[in-house]
């Protein structure tokens, strides 16, 4: 059985190392366009590799992908973080958690996660072929128990093949392969970013965070898009968790936006209005004699509050036994509600995914082949999944990866 994979990347690699562990003798050649296989492995978590999160419950890990979610579970019941982990575990790769739940190799080098798997498909006899870029793949059998396909290469060079996986991530010849092949691909645009937002609150506090704050896109759509978590003030806007969260949820709406939509705030989730009034009055009544610049009633970095304050029209000399009650309401809304226009988005480290790409429905999750064209598979970024940061990304290849490696060769 002649078997060719399509993209050397994370999904490529674990699904040419599962095909052979699963059938010894079929004959599984990894064609990759670049001379530098696994390359995002290489850059991704800032050179360290985020290879997945600590997250082995299926029901709570799909809760992580904006789109995918409701396809990964069977597959994340079969092939999971736990799986993944004790793969490179036995491959010689320990992992180690961070205390978000991050998982990287204990190395701190994403080199060592590369080596790993390039020795691994060196070993199982996988033939990966590097600057070997696709250019064309033609289906020549429709009969489904015996497909057939011609792969063109870009010096020219055709071959045949009996099952093809396309694992080109977000490639757009990775799309148009598919959509000659006969599947929709949902429109793509970007997902994990951050936002860009020019507004005095945020001037001169780049690098000041919250422990937890909770943001609201106001859209016009149905869904509500709100997400909490830590967030970080940048010199263009606001990044941090929240917000990258925030970016993969509302990734199209967005995207229709032109990345320009209102953003609330709620600095102090947990609290509604009234007790945040009420924790300021009392404040108030304990420390007439103080400047309300001087110190936060509520917990918030005190450079934040000391914007805050001033927004709200009080002065570097203001006590608090002068401030009237419309002033405070103002203070409580800038706390509990304060409204930020988005203007454009930012990149998070380089870091990015693609919302969109093959039409979910059109693929069967348990074995990750084409419902359209038989012998046709799919794994990793080209589908139409992606997940927050986190490892989520690397977990939806490596699982979509070795389901379609074992699959493929039965
Ligand atoms: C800077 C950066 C950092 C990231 N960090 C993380 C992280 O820490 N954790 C995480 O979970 N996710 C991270 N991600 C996302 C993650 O890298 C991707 O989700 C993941 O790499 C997708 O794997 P893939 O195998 O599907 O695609 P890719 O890794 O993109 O691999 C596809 C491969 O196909 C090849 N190819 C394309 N077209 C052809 C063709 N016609 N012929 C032959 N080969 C072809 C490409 O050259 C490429 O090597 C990061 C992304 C970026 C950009």
């Amino acid at each position: 059985m002649k078997i060719a994979i399509i993209g050397g990347g994370a999904a490529g690699f674990i699904a040419g190392i599962s095909a052979a562990a699963k059938n010894s003798r079929a004959r599984i050649t990894l064609f990759e366009a670049t001379r530098k296989p696994l390359d995002k492995v290489r850059i991704s978590g800032g050179g360290r590799c985020n290879v997945t999160h600590n997250c082995f419950d299926p029901l709570e890990l799909v809760k992580n992908y904006p789109r995918g979610a409701k396809e990964l579970l069977g597959p994340f019941s079969r092939f999971q973080p736990r799986e993944i982990i004790a793969w490179f575990e036995a491959h010689g790769v320990l992992l180690k958690t961070e205390s978000d739940g991050r998982m990287f190799p204990v190395t701190d080098k994403s080199e060592t996660v590369v080596n790993c798997l390039l020795d691994a498909a060196r070993e199982s006899g996988v033939e990966v072929r590097l600057g070997a870029r696709v250019k064309n793949i033609e289906s020549c059998s429709e009969n489904s128990k015996s497909p057939e396909f011609e792969i063109k290469l870009s010096d020219g060079a055709r071959q045949k093949f009996d099952r093809v996986l396309l694992a080109t991530g977000n490639s757009p010849q990775g799309y148009r392969f598919s959509a000659a092949l006969k599947h929709e691909i949902v429109s793509c645009v970007p997902s994990l970013f951050t936002f860009k937002i020019n507004d005095a609150r945020l001037k001169g506090l780049a690098g000041v965070s919250f422990e937890n704050a909770t943001l609201t896109l106001e859209n016009s759509s149905k869904r509500k898009l709100e997400q909490s978590g830590p967030l970080l003030i940048t010199h263009w806007g606001l990044s941090g968790p929240a917000a990258l969260k925030l970016s993969a949820w509302g990734a199209r709406e967005l995207h229709e936006y032109n990345y320009h939509c209102k953003l609330k705030i709620n600095f102090l989730p947990g609290y509604n209005s009234n007790q945040i009034y009420s924790a300021i009055a009392e404040y108030k009544m304990q420390n007439g004699r103080k400047r309300i610049h001087s110190a936060s009633p509520v917990v918030l970095p005190r450079r934040y509050w000391g914007q805050i304050a001033g927004v709200s029209g009080v002065s570097e000399t203001d006590t608090w036994s002068g401030i009237s009650r419309a002033t405070m309401n103002k203070i409580v809304s800038e706390l509990s509600g304060a409204v930020f226009m988005i203007c454009g988005k930012g990149i998070f480290k380089e870091e990015f995914v693609t919302c969109g790409g093959v039409k979910l429905s059109e693929v069967d999750f348990k074995t990750m082949q084409s419902k359209r064209c038989p012998g046709l598979y799919f794994a990793g970024e080209l589908l139409d999944i992606d997940g927050v940061t986190g490892g989520f990304n690397f977990q939806s290849a490596w699982t979509t990866g070795w389901i379609a490696g074992e699959r493929m060769v039965e």
